[in-house]
């Protein structure tokens, strides 16, 4: 199973990501963990990208279709895998058919959570707050001003991929507000009928 999720910040690709590699034994490929990963070790992909992802502005295209390439290539993504937050733009996209077709691969769904952008900033604040409950460490780029940039650099430059997954005919929308439990449920509806059609 290779699926996408799209949606802005907070609306809860994480979370299902997470309910999923449990289900399907796949792993969650999220680029923002995985540049996290890179800054925290303070390699060279992580010391560029670190100013441009405390400022809320997105990472060259050229670093995260690397890194995505090369992670499809490990033994963990053999069954497949679920993308969080990659693609984000729409050169990114056509990057990863490529990708994709190189390597004999296709997608499953694209799957898009919608969701109301006023809810949004509370979620991310719930976030915060919980994570400082359970004495973890805030994201860096989890403050109100990167927030509202990562909103705004979502609608210019993300919000274009429902159309042009739309286009593609592979795009699928979740009502993102409704419960966690319904919204898997009907992610689970939508996997059940992409295999019975491969
Ligand atoms: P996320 O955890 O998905 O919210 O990502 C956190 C930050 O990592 C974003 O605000 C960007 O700076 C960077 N980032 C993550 N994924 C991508 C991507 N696909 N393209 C560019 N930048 C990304």
């Amino acid at each position: 199973m290779r699926l996408i999720f799209l949606g802005p910040p907070g609306a809860g690709k994480g979370t299902q990501a997470k309910l999923l590699t449990e289900a399907y034994g796949i792993p969650q490929l999220s680029t923002g963990d995985m540049l996290r990963a890179a800054v925290a070790e303070q390699s060279d992909v992580g010391k560029r990208a670190k100013a441009v992802m405390d400022a809320g502005q997105l990472v060259s295209d050229e670093i995260v279709n690397e890194i995505v390439s090369d992670k499809i290539d490990s033994p963990e993504c053999a069954k497949g895998f679920i993308l969080d937050g990659y693609p984000r733009t729409v050169p990114q996209a056509v990057a990863l058919a490529r990708i994709l077709e190189a390597k004999g691969l296709k997608l499953d769904a694209v799957i898009e959570l919608k969701v109301d952008e006023n809810a949004l900033v509370r979620r991310i604040e719930n976030r915060v707050t919980e994570t400082l409950a359970a004495g973890g460490k805030v994201r860096s780029d989890d403050n109100p001003e990167a927030v509202k940039k990562r909103l705004v650099e979502y609608r210019e430059k993300t919000a274009p991929l429902s159309d042009h997954y739309a286009s593609t005919g592979q795009l699928q929308t979740v009502d993102g507000m409704a419960p966690v439990e319904t919204v898997t449920a009907e992610i689970n509806r939508i996997l059940a009928s992409a295999s019975a059609a491969a």
